[in-house]
């Protein structure tokens, strides 16, 4: 009997350890995800850990803390940001994986609700982050992350930003108050140009949609957020104000749908368990055609008013569950272990996998994110592994599948602590899992500057890709940028690379010569500057119009170029003025190419110069984007939002907020017809006698 009780204590006490670390992983591991996007687990893991915790505590009820990670949905708001109360808490949602946890679900629900059957409504499961809108009289007023359910953070100028979030709602039948949820993405297609664009500009890239979706819509800066392409879908009501709401789930989505709302189009109606697991199958096959990433399908109960009744239970309510997709793994071997050097320096394991088949695409490689997930997983060459799809995106190494099978052979890996490229010590920080290679002259990153300056969006040099970028520069045939443009002097060093014939180099040359009169704005672009992508660089082709009065900007003046942030008004600074740069570009200007911005200069005395003016609503006789290039032609800027710097807000039909804070901070508000007459050149104070 006393060894019983003894033998429990340890267990207990075995057990009680085992939950404080598992809360402990769990709690780093949510930070990382809901603050940071930037986890360090994958979903899989993470899921992993959960579960093992919710075991521990189900077990040993007493090792429950109310703090625990279990009980909680997301992270507490990061301090960044205002904080808002969720005055209807946001929850997250239960898990069931196959049909069995979708029958004990249904069954569990339909008992509950003293039901015989109940209507419900399938959708997909958007893997983006959760937000909550709020509209006051059909206007946008308020927008917020979930948080931890309770306090969410205030992301309303970001949210202004989505394209697809309207500012204002339309129909008759919009209650007063009303704050309808959603779930805001990233699309797919855009991901992998924006993630090549991070790492151009030496930042660090996303493991999928889902976290550049977060980290794009948590931006300090909201310019930033407009950057990117994020879009929202609509599907749930927090509560409502003054005016009635549908009864059901269904009228919900399309009432929002008339509202002018997005709300996702593949929704399905289901009566049993077995139409419920068909639109599951239907989902999961056309998941890969999507432009989105979903991980499952969520499954509601229709009425709202039973929703009402059947409540929650923990984070979770009882009227709904996710069905979550199985990640797509597959089994494999590590044959090699590869490290590559980006252009901005840091280093990325990646595996060279025995092929394999996963969700039909044939994976040969795969990522290993960096030195510290190589050494917590203990990754070795040679080794069984389970490779997954993560996002459907960017294929990763999850796991050794069985530690045991390793020969006498197998050594933990290595990573190198000098520049696999040009053999140069590497740099490592404590904060950061990066490793980088800082010398500037190390040829992995002059060859991927190479390839990048002759690439479409920049100089679009036809026939200058990677692989002849890279013999370039490996044989030193071009060291500098600036060598480009004297190749027609070294044809017979060309002449001895691989695949180099006279048609060919005939080829390149002339395209190179073409590419001189390639605008300044590509040219800025080209020159890979940490932060000026092609936008950047049209931004600062317009304002400075030349390249010297770009060299000898100080980081003021090139603050003021909109769109420029403190971040890369400095970087361009510094890079302007390292010597090695400054010769660059005057050989640049020795070889002919354009320096200066050609788009027609803006008159001189123009009345709208200078002033920055923020177009809103629809305009009759010229769409919002032609009414802000008129503006800027003409030597004014145009913003995204009413500030105290506003000279002038031109207001459409249906101008909503901007038009309100305009008038609360007393900035003149233009009609179509007067700010035509501005255009054709009429003064402020002509403007105002009529
Ligand atoms: P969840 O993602 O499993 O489900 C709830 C969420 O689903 C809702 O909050 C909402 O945002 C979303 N959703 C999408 N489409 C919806 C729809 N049509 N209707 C209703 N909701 C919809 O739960 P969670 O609490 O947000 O996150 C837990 C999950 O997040 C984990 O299972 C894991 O996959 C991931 N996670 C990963 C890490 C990591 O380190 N990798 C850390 C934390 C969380």
């Amino acid at each position: 009997m006393k060894k019983t009780e003894s033998g429990r204590k340890s267990g207990t006490a075995s057990a009680k350890k085992r939950a404080a670390e598992l809360r402990d992983a769990i709690n780093r591991a949510n930070h990382l995800y809901y603050i940071e996007s930037h986890p360090e687990l994958s979903d899989p893991d993470y899921d992993a850990l959960m579960r093992e915790l919710r075991e521990i505590e189900t077990q040993n009820p007493k090792l429950a803390t109310p703090d625990s990670p279990t009980l909680k949905v997301g992270a507490p708001p990061s301090g960044a940001f205002a904080e808002v109360v969720h005055p209807v808490p946001m929850l997250s949602l239960g898990n069931v994986f196959d049909e069995d946890g979708v029958r004990a679900w249904h069954t569990r629900t339909l008992d509950l609700a003293e039901v015989e059957e109940a209507a419900m409504v399938c959708e997909l499961k958007i893997d983006g982050l959760a937000i909550a809108v709020t509209y006051r009289d059909g206007v946008l007023a308020q927008a917020a992350t979930r948080g931890d359910g309770v306090r969410g953070e205030d992301v309303t100028p970001n949210v202004r930003t989505i394209r697809n979030v309207p500012l204002r709602l339309t129909g008759d039948d919009v209650p007063a108050v009303v704050e309808l949820r959603g779930e805001v993405y990233y699309p797919n297609s855009a991901f992998e140009a924006y993630n090549r664009e991070r790492e151009e500009a030496g930042l660090p890239t996303y493991a999928n949609p889902r976290n550049s979706a977060s980290g794009s819509l948590r931006q300090l800066d909201s310019a930033e957020t407009a950057r990117r392409p994020l879009a929202m879908f609509f599907y749930s009501l927090g509560y409502a104000e003054g005016g009635t709401v549908p009864s059901s789930q269904w009228e919900l989505l399309e009432a929002m749908r008339r509202w002018g709302l997005p709300v996702n189009s593949w929704t399905r109606r289901a009566e049993t368990v077995e139409e419920v697991m068909a639109a599951i199958s239907t989902a999961g096959e056309e998941r890969a055609t999507l432009d989105y990433g979903i991980d499952g399908v969520v499954i509601k109960i229709d009425s709202l008013a039973l929703q009402d009744s059947l409540g929650s239970v923990g984070r979770d309510p009882r009227w709904a569950t996710a069905f979550k997709f199985p990640a797509e793994q597959a089994h494999t071997r590590i044959n090699r272990i590869h490290v590559n050097v980006g252009r901005t320096g840091n280093l990325t394991p990646w595996a060279e996998l025995e092929p394999v088949n996963v969700g039909g695409v044939t994976v040969r490689r795969a990522t290993l994110h960096n030195r510290d997930e190589i050494k917590r997983k203990d990754f070795r060459e040679g080794d069984f592994v389970i490779i997954q799809r993560a996002g459907d995106v960017i294929p990763q190494v999850v796991k050794v599948a069985d530690h045991n099978v390793r020969d006498g052979s197998s050594v933990p890996y290595e990573f190198p602590d000098k520049c696999p490229v040009c053999g140069e010590p590497v740099l490592s920080t404590e904060e950061d899992a990066a490793v980088r290679c800082v010398n500037a002259e190390c040829p992995a990153q002059f060859e991927r500057l190479l390839e990048h300056f002759a690439s479409r969006g920049a100089m679009d040099i036809e026939g200058l890709g990677e692989r002849l970028a890279q013999d370039l520069a490996r044989n030193g045939i071009v060291t500098r940028l600036s060598d480009l443009f004297k190749l027609e002097d070294r044809q017979e060093q060309l002449s001895e690379l691989e695949g180099m014939g006279e048609k060919k180099i005939a080829n390149l040359l002339e395209g190179i010569e073409q590419s001189k009169s390639q605008p300044l704005s590509r040219l800025l672009f080209a020159l890979g500057v940490s932060g000026v992508g092609s936008e950047a660089g049209e931004w600062l082709a317009r304002h400075f119009r030349t390249m010297e009065r770009i060299q000898s900007a100080t980081v003021d003046e090139l603050l003021e170029v909109d769109g420029i942030g403190p971040v890369t008004a400095q970087t361009v600074h510094e890079w302007m003025s390292l010597p090695a740069n400054v010769s660059l570009i005057d050989e640049l200007k020795n070889s002919n190419l354009t320096l200066e911005d050609d788009s027609p200069e803006p008159p001189q005395d123009h009345p709208m110069r200078g002033l920055t003016l923020v177009v809103t609503g629809t305009l009759e006789t010229m769409s919002r984007s032609d009414a802000e290039s008129r503006i800027k032609e003409l030597g004014a800027k145009t913003s995204g939002s009413v500030s105290k710097k506003t000279a002038y807000l031109v207001a459409g039909e249906n101008a909503g907020s901007k038009l309100q804070k305009a008038r609360d901070l007393g900035v003149r508000v233009l009609d179509e017809e007067t700010f035509t007459r501005f255009l054709a050149g009429e003064t402020p104070a002509e403007l105002a006698t009529r």
